[in-house]
């Protein structure tokens, strides 16, 4: 048994949340009666329940990582007929990321159909880990990678302090490799903290995603998380 919101919310219809407002709206029916309070616990697969007039089909959660190759969007369907992270697995069950990377960006993202999940792994109140390595334009003086490492001011606000570690230098070329580890999840913020502090990111990849990581796997590989990573997580 468990509770009514979870199970809306595993459904990926809408957060946790926002399933406790649709129970209170009066929107939830659970075996044909309408529920209004939150306690209620049903069977998953038993009872059948009903949101805004729509039964819910919860298949069994499932969890992936995959190795997003560049060149790949986030999303599940891509107007523009692209490669989406989706393409990547033959199943029968319907997946969405956990987040996003950007089209140029390659790495770790996870993809699951447990709605709850990947909202809480969102939610800014985790502050989940990731490590980012970017290759950028120039070489960052000190100053810089310190004012990287303190925080710099965005659009939308200044940056949390960052683990910032120079991993190699190419004169020659004039570019670095830089490993950078931020809490945050804002839109591009990786791209856009480099811009803030005028260098540039020419290539970027994410390699970690709290204890997660890419060992042994190469781009376009992806692996069902093990159950108790799953659990680690939560
Ligand atoms: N930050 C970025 O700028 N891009 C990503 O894809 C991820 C983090």
């Amino acid at each position: 048994m468990e509770r009514l919101q979870k199970v809306i919310a595993q459904a990926g219809i809408t957060s946790r949340r926002k399933a406790e407002q649709l129970i209170i709206d009066g929107k939830v029916k659970v075996n044909g009666k309408v529920v209004r309070e939150l306690g209620v616990k049903v069977t998953p697969n038993k009872d059948e329940i009903e949101v805004e007039g729509v039964p819910i089909d919860r298949e069994e959660p499932v969890y992936f990582l995959l190795y997003k190759p560049s060149g790949v969007i986030s999303s599940v369907n891509d107007e523009k007929g692209r490669k989406t992270v989706t393409d990547f697995l033959e199943i029968e069950q319907r997946v969405f990321p956990v987040g996003r990377l950007d089209y140029d960006t390659s790495g770790l993202i996870l993809l699951t159909n447990d709605g709850d999940f990947a909202n809480m792994l969102m939610h800014p109140k985790f502050k989940m880990e990731k490590v980012y390595v970017a290759k950028v334009k120039g070489i960052p003086s000190r100053e810089k990678l310190k004012q990287l490492q303190n925080g710099v001011m965005l659009e939308d606000g200044k940056t949390a302090p960052a683990k910032v570690k120079m991993m190699s230098i190419d004169k020659k070329k004039q570019t670095s490799i830089i490993r950078l580890t931020i809490h945050e999840g804002r839109n591009r913020q990786v791209r856009r903290m480099f811009d803030a502090i005028e260098h540039p990111v020419m290539k970027l990849k994410r390699e970690q995603y709290s204890f997660l990581d890419l060992r042994g796997m190469n781009p376009g590989d992806v692996r069902p998380l093990k159950p108790i990573e799953v659990k680690h997580l939560r």
